[in-house]
């Protein structure tokens, strides 16, 4: 689980933190639009596994949090990186601006690749260089400096800038912004995508008689496969999770070989059963479990995976259950 502590600098209210009013006469917040970038991250994140986002500032603007309740919010969660999104001034009303990256003052190589990282895949999607000596900087600044894990502040563009405002307020902006973000965090964390829909655990089997041949295709417990007081003779078993191996054991015979899946069936025609096994080859997330009836009698117990054999030594099947759990 990759753990990303995600701050939208400042809030809503906190002084001065806006946009210039000569160039914006709404003097859109900070916070407002630190907040719309990261939203939309936490969007396009949302489509991945293996990953929770914690937001470090008051999502709903109100309250500025302390910079120390961040910090310690974020080193006792135990995140894996923060990320806190700003906009920048400074210009006063000038020319110029773009995009800054900064790491604190000392800091590791996986910090400065979380940096660099960022700073390129931001500029390549937005293009919002500006005039910068350093965009790759270093600074002592709290969220920087008083966190235990890679920590990055990204001021994005300049408020007071009559290049960068214009551009940093759209909505096409912030949306290259936290496109450019989530590129970087589902590459470095190898985030994979969740599956369009959920795969709902199958697994379907028939057996032989030789009275019968091959009996209909049954589904986990809806059904069994056989025909009371009818020895069985073949199986075939198939699930839409992976590659399930089986095998069976003739009555005053022997166990025979392994089979996967459809690609052959377990048994001789002509020699009755009495055993049976399955497991499912390198599956985490669920176990098979099979049981057997024999002529006369009923179900003996379920028995899981590779664990044990269902049936008893001498005593001709004639029915078979299958079924998928979760582990
Ligand atoms: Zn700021």
């Amino acid at each position: 689980m990759f753990k990303l502590a995600l701050c939208a600098g400042h809030g809503m209210n906190t002084a001065g933190k806006r946009c210039l009013k000569a160039i914006d006469k709404n003097e859109t917040r900070e916070w407002w639009l630190n907040a719309r970038i990261c939203e939309k991250l936490e969007k396009l994140l949302s489509l991945y596994q293996e990953i929770e986002i914690k937001r470090m500032d008051d999502t709903s603007g109100k309250t500025d949090v302390k910079l120390s309740t961040r910090t310690n919010t974020a080193n006792k969660w135990g995140a894996d990186l923060y990320l806190s999104v700003h906009h920048n001034a400074g210009i006063a009303g000038g020319e110029g601006g773009g995009i800054v990256a900064f790491t604190y003052t000392k800091t590791d190589s996986v910090t400065k690749a979380w940096q660099k990282e960022f700073y390129d895949e931001l500029i390549l999607e937005t293009k919002l260089k500006g005039n910068r000596a350093t965009p790759l900087a270093t600074k002592n600044l709290a969220v920087l400096r008083d966190t235990a894990m890679p920590a990055v502040l990204l001021e994005l563009g300049f408020m007071d800038s009559t290049k960068d405002t214009p551009i940093i307020l759209t909505e096409e902006y912030a949306d290259k912004c936290a496109k450019a973000l989530a590129n970087v965090i589902i590459k470095r964390a190898a985030l994979k995508e969740k599956t369009a829909e959920i795969k709902t655990p199958v697994v379907k089997y028939q057996v032989y008689t030789a009275h019968d041949k091959w009996l209909p295709e049954v589904e986990g417990e809806t059904d069994y496969a056989g025909i009371p007081g009818r020895a069985i003779q073949g199986l075939l078993v198939e699930t839409n999770i992976g590659d399930i191996e089986y095998c069976v054991h003739l009555k005053n015979g022997k166990w025979l070989p392994w089979v996967k899946n459809r690609e052959d069936y377990a048994g001789i025609y002509g020699r009755d059963i009495d055993c049976i096994r399955a497991r499912l080859k390198d599956n985490s997330k669920y176990s098979v479990e099979c049981r057997v009836a024999t002529i006369g009698r009923n179900y003996y117990p379920w028995v899981r995976d590779n664990e044990d054999y269902a049936g008893v030594y001498g005593n001709r099947i004639d029915r078979v259950q299958i079924r998928l759990i979760e582990k």
